[in-house]
């Protein structure tokens, strides 16, 4: 019996311990590593032909300093990462056109015609949006 009460509360601790580190979940996406350069804007993978003599930097630094995904090796993007996918592009009412949320664009759209989705490309296509012509989604 005092075994059993022992073993319930080592149970106990276990699980107070993981509910403490349950927040850490978003850190581990911002942790990935990405490219940037000194005079460039965008940030990159190791991969891309632009990343030369780029420095690794954590990809949440990236965002933070205001480097944006490259468009040509189409990097990790923070938030919009695998475990988070409610919103896929933003949206102008106006001129029915759709942009990654990150789009330069895309945030300078009025508080009436701005709009977010978690439609993808084709179905707004088909609701009669337009891609973007700047941040092409
Ligand atoms: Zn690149
Ligand atoms: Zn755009």
């Amino acid at each position: 019996m005092r075994k059993a009460l022992a073993l319930l509360l080592c149970f106990v601790i276990v699980f107070t311990g993981v509910g403490g580190k349950s927040s850490s979940r978003h850190t581990t996406d911002g942790s990935k590593k990405v490219y940037v350069t000194e005079t460039g804007t965008k940030y990159h993978k190791k991969s891309c032909k632009h990343a030369k003599n780029a420095d690794a930097i954590r990809l949440d630094d990236a965002v933070d300093f205001g480097y944006e995904p490259c468009k040509t090796c189409k990097p990790p993007i923070l938030d919009t990462a695998d475990d988070d996918k409610t919103v896929t592009y933003v949206l102008n009412k106006s001129t029915k056109k759709f942009h990654y949320p990150w789009c330069s664009y895309a945030k300078k759209i009025s508080a009436k015609n701005y709009e977010e989705t978690s439609k993808s490309a084709s179905q707004l296509k088909k609701a009669g949006y337009s891609a973007c012509g700047h941040c092409k989604p």
